[in-house]
């Protein structure tokens, strides 16, 4: 047998360039330029064969180089110059607004998601959930939040995608080397790796523990692919959202249970804990083992950790949600599932959902065991209370806990370069005022040819990026010469002219890649008009289990090859964080046409429309709130109406219905840019860039900027629901956790005695002087709760056809014995509806229906 030994030699840093490891082993570089130019500066190539991973750049640059650029005057300086911003950044503390709601003494919030987005360097991301979780992270640490995030370190991360001559598209599995990524091993104090273990089945799985910097904030990553675990243990975190339901669960198990678990191992006691879609539910569950462990029965154990839970869902679709039977959850969580000191049934039924049977619901469990709930946009909140009201059953989903939280995108990561360099001339002091309306008025007095020119050079980078992807991609599919010139010619000839479209995002079908396919000649025509061209550039990936969405591929694929669209409309492969900012930023106009109301938020227009691309999209998710008709400086961008929404819930199942929806807004958006944008954008002269199309571009930069960047969507988590949730926290486990055990207490009380609540008709005047007080009163069965369980309210109100709008509700007084409420009321003018009811009420709820009770007369 012959051994073969492997070796690599790797350079070391001169003492002048020390601090370069720091900066590649931070991710700041995915949003701090001058950090990433000082790599680029070292050897522009090498930073591109390394994918942008400063990390390996320093593994691979010889050593000779480096010696050079230790001496190097010029280099040095912006060496010193990142450096001292890094320092200044890292060194910064929270804002005030932030201390009032978390002690830094105190407080720390726990973030667990199953992706993270952060920098093309770290593929551990699939889509916009994990691009919105690495930005809820960069924004934590630009404001100095208390945090730290959990998730899961993939051995061979998403797949990286190319798409073939027929159009097929490959999902290509790479082996990462974790090396090469910008993380580190966590050790205990004996210098040992730090492993925790976790049940699953009849195994102890090992865990390693790895941590990622993302300026201050810090993520932690779980790994089981280690020694001493059997293969089919080691494989659990290979891919992000691949294998079956039993990859699927037994991941979620080392990402909710070993995440808790590492958090101790490493020693941080979060008071926050927010779930970030339902894959990290479970972590619910160790929370209660661990108290359970400690001495509290199960009930109040609940109460103890929900108070501090936030939970975020992101998705009306299906396959969002994860479902598991309950012979899934025995084989893998039995043991877990034995140390509750409660029947299984219990743990199981936190999982019920409204079909009930033997499936246990990622997101049930997630919204039972946490007090705070959101979606990620007005739309969605209301579709997320609609969806889930089964579990305030006696409430209308108008008033269940399920709030909103509008998604935002971390402006430094996605803004151009070119705008933030402008910035840094013009407007002193723009970091500090990104969630001021105000100032972000100052876009409009960057002069006519300056903003172009900007957006003239976004775009030629774009285009040539383009190009060169263009060529790579069909040369190696043996495409002849004279093709690919056919297919590069709009795009490589140096001419920023033609409107340029973009669409990219991942391709489920709710997405509709293909509506603008929906009248092919009528976009041929568009795209290919002489005087006015435009160029139509789509990319994103589907996933590999998704047979329809790879299809959409397939389908845009095969029409850029026919003759009247080759090289106007272009299927670019390998989407991911680098293609996504180029798309961003370059493109003059952003498309994006969900089926209403799946898309929850979207983030990726909210990406373009910083960097003044003008929106073209479906009035669903962020754009239902981001989009000004006419305001006073006229539009910001422009909306298809969604086919009647309310309409949509009859559409599941009619096919028939669906393809006329379809074609009614594809109908729509071809008339938008044929009638709208096109003109608009070239203006009278045909020259592109018209004065009225900077003003729409500037409206999209000014109005966007303030109020869809993360730093607004973080501070909104901070004062909507971190606060509340830490002092909710504070509160329910002092005292070993004596208010969960009164409050616990309580809640079973009410559960039991509420079936026999009930109030009578209420005894009031028809007629009434104007002027006179309305005395209202009503007789109550309590059925053994106390007057001050209950609250009994009057709603006062007007009829809108069925639907009953409440304008004042005003409560009423037990009278004596508390088989009665009283109030004296100031009536409404005119004609009014009243209505009262009785719901339980208590100082600890986080929620004033958080129980899903409440009875009317
Ligand atoms: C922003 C982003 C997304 C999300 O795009 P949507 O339009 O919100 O679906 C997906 N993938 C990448 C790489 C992104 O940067």
């Amino acid at each position: 047998m012959t051994t073969t030994l492997s070796l690599e030699t790797r350079p070391t840093l001169p003492p002048a360039l020390a601090r370069l490891d720091e900066l590649a082993g931070n991710l700041a570089y995915a949003w701090d330029r001058d950090i990433r130019r000082v790599f680029w500066r070292l050897d522009h190539r090498l930073w591109l064969e390394c994918e942008n991973n400063p990390k390996l750049v320093l593994r691979r640059i010889p050593q000779a180089v480096l010696e050079q650029f230790a001496e190097d005057r010029d280099f040095l300086e912006d060496y010193y110059r990142a450096l001292t911003s890094f320092d200044t950044y890292m060194s910064s503390g929270a804002g005030a607004d932030v201390d009032a709601q978390l002690d830094p003494e105190r407080d720390l919030v726990a973030y667990f998601c199953a992706e993270f987005g952060l920098h093309e360097s770290l593929p551990i991301y699939s889509g916009g959930l994990g691009i919105l979780a690495g930005d809820h992270c960069k924004a934590v640490s630009d404001l100095g939040v208390p945090f730290v995030a959990v998730g899961l370190l993939y051995r061979q991360g998403y797949f990286t995608q190319t798409i073939d001559a027929q159009g097929r598209q490959q999902a290509n599995a790479h082996t990462v080397d974790f090396d090469e990524l910008p993380i580190t091993l966590c050790r205990g104090g004996d210098g040992a790796e730090l492993r925790v273990g976790v049940e699953i089945g009849e195994r102890d799985v090992q865990l390693r523990i790895w941590q990622a910097r993302i300026g201050k904030a810090t993520l932690y990553l779980l790994d089981s692919d280690v020694d001493g675990n059997d293969e089919a243990d080691r494989a659990i975190t290979y891919q992000l959202y691949g294998g079956d339901s039993d990859t699927r669960i037994q991941q979620e198990t080392v990402l909710g249970v070993g995440g808790v678990r590492a958090l101790r191992a490493v020693g941080r006691q979060p008071t926050v804990w927010h779930i970030n879609e339902g894959h990290a539910a479970f972590q619910i569950l160790e929370r209660i083992r661990e108290r359970v462990a400690g001495g509290l029965p199960f009930d109040v154990a609940l109460e103890a950790v929900a108070a501090g839970t936030v939970f975020t869902t992101h998705t009306p679709v299906p396959a969002g949600h994860d479902i598991f039977h309950h012979a899934q959850m025995r084989w893998f969580l039995g043991r877990l599932l034995g140390q509750f000191g409660v029947d299984e049934s219990v743990l199981l039924g936190l999982g019920v959902d409204h079909n009930g049977g033997d499936r246990f619901n990622m997101t049930t469990l997630a919204l039972r065991g946490s007090r705070f709930h959101n979606g990620v946009s007005k739309i969605h909140g209301g579709v997320a209370s609609r969806m889930e009201s089964y579990l305030w059953p006696q409430v209308s989903a108008t008033e269940n806990p399920i709030r909103y939280v509008t998604n935002g995108v971390h402006l430094h990561t996605f803004i151009a370069r070119a705008w933030t360099r402008l910035f840094h001339d013009s407007f002193r002091g723009w970091r500090m005022q990104l969630l001021s309306t105000d100032h972000w008025q100052c876009i409009d007095s960057i002069a006519y040819d300056r903003y172009v020119a900007v957006r003239r050079q976004l775009k030629r980078d774009l285009l040539t990026d383009i190009a060169a992807r263009v060529r790579r991609q069909l040369r190696r599919n043996g495409v002849p010469e004279t093709i690919v010139s056919k297919a590069t010619r709009y795009v490589d000839d140096g001419n920023s002219k033609a409107l340029v479209l973009g669409f990219a995002r991942r391709f489920a079908t709710y997405k509709r890649a293909t509506l603008i396919l929906k009248d092919e000649a009528r976009l041929a025509r568009l795209l290919n008009d002489p005087q006015r061209p435009a160029i139509l550039i789509f990319a994103g990936k589907a996933h590999p289990k998704d047979q329809p969405g790879q299809e959409l591929i397939r389908k845009l694929y095969e029409t850029s090859m026919k003759p009247e669209f080759i090289g106007r409309l272009i299927m670019i492969e390998g989407y991911d964080m680098l293609l996504a900012r180029n798309l961003v930023q370059g493109c003059d106009v952003w498309l994006n046409n969900p089926e209403y109301p799946m898309e929850a938020s979207g983030t990726s227009g909210e990406k373009a429309g910083v960097n003044g691309v003008v929106n073209v999209s479906v009035l669903d998710g962020w754009w239902d709130e981001g989009y000004v008709a006419d305001g006073h400086d006229g539009p910001n961008g422009y909306a298809i109406e969604p086919i009647d929404p309310r309409y949509w819930y009859s559409l599941l199942g009619d096919e028939v219905a669906r393809q006329k929806r379809d074609e009614e807004e594809a109908k729509q958006l071809l008339g938008i840019l044929e009638e709208q944008v096109i003109p608009t954008y070239y203006g009278d002269d045909n020259a592109g860039y018209a004065p009225e199309w900077i003003r729409i571009s500037k409206n999209s930069m000014k109005t966007l900027i303030p109020r869809f960047n993360a730093a607004r969507m973080v501070m909104d988590y901070v004062r909507g629901f971190y606060g509340p949730a830490a002092r909710q926290t504070a509160r329910f486990t002092a005292d070993d956790c004596a208010v969960a055990k009164t409050y616990a207490a309580w809640k079973q009380k009410v559960r039991q005695c509420w079936n026999g609540v009930g109030l009578d008709v209420p005894q009031a005047p028809k007629i009434l002087p104007q002027g006179a007080a309305l005395e209202l009163s009503v007789g109550a069965r309590l059925n053994g709760l106390s007057p001050d369980d209950v609250i009994v309210e009057c709603l006062i109100g007007q009829m809108d056809g069925e639907r009953f709008i409440t304008e004042r509700t005003c409560p009423l007084q037990a009278t004596g014995d508390g088989t009665g409420f009283r109030a004296s009321i100031d009536p409404l003018p005119g004609l009014q509806h009243l209505r009262v009811r009785i719901r339980p009420i208590h100082p600890a709820m986080s929620h004033p229906f958080e129980l899903g009770a409440a009875v009317w007369a």
